[in-house]
């Protein structure tokens, strides 16, 4: 019975073990899936359309405001209004390419409730590291209220506002980190999913892939817009390829436009 035993785990390890290495690169569209009818870049059109094709994350990217409202939004100064020494009302004033308002994140939040594409946030560095820390706090509290906890992963330029979404978040919660300047052991060590990397980092240390799924990390990588360089990210087994040409990757992915 208990060789039985044993030799059942054995299988079970054998099969989880193929599992893990027969998944598919990922698609995360940036900003959304913005490069299409009546959608613009974060905005709540284009993370509708994102899961609309069945990405597995929406990227999206938030600020702080001055009166302590989240925002979505690229740019520090949006059309002349500074995010993080406006509020959130001067802020969602502004009107995206497709008409709609710049998103607070409680109305992406609510929209991205009914959907299913996973919430890939990654928050702006701020002036100042007490600003990130609060803004994290408040994304940890609007995502955990809004019952989106389970699919929101995290990402950022800025090492502290990595390390408090590490620190605050539940454990195990995903959390990346973007500027490409620490190594895999590094990442590790601080507690990462894993590197959100520019792909030169990559291809300037191509060994970094391999090292990252030996540490049990996974791997995602930006902004990779052309099919060669999705090609070889998908040969290397990278996990996520975020891309302003999700409909692309997907082909390419299912062998389309080869
Ligand atoms: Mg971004």
């Amino acid at each position: 019975m208990k060789l039985k035993n044993i030799l059942l785990s054995f299988g079970l390890c054998i099969v989880s073990l193929s599992t893990i290495q027969a998944q598919k690169t990922q698609v995360i569209a940036h900003r959304g899936f913005w490069k299409t009818k009546g959608a613009a870049q974060n905005s709540i059109a284009s993370l509708v359309k994102a899961d609309s094709i069945h990405c597995y994350g929406s990227e999206f990217d938030v600020w702080l405001t001055a009166d302590d409202h989240l925002v979505v939004n690229h740019d520090g100064t949006f059309k002349g209004v500074k995010m993080e020494t406006s509020t959130e009302k001067e802020c969602t004033a502004i009107i995206l390419k497709n008409g709609e308002n710049l998103p607070s994140f409680k109305e992406y939040a609510k929209k991205a409730k009914r959907l299913k594409t996973h919430l890939i946030l990654e928050l702006k560095a701020h002036s100042t590291p007490e600003k990130e820390t609060k803004a994290v706090g408040k994304i940890l509290k609007k995502v955990k209220d809004a019952g989106l906890a389970a699919r929101t992963e995290y990402i950022s330029f800025s090492l502290h506002a990595v390390k408090e979404f590490i620190r605050l978040a539940p454990k195990g919660t995903p959390v990346y980190y973007l500027e490409g300047d620490l190594s895999p052991q590094e990442l590790k060590k601080m507690g990462c999913a894993g590197p959100d990397y520019h792909i030169n980092i990559y291809k300037k240390h191509p060994e970094w892939i391999s090292e990252c799924h030996m540490l049990g990390m996974r791997v995602n990588v930006w902004t990779v817009d052309s099919p060669s360089d999705m090609k070889w990210l998908i040969s290397q087994k990278v996990d996520f390829i975020t891309t302003n040409e999700p409909t692309l990757l997907q082909s390419i992915l299912k062998g389309d436009s080869n």
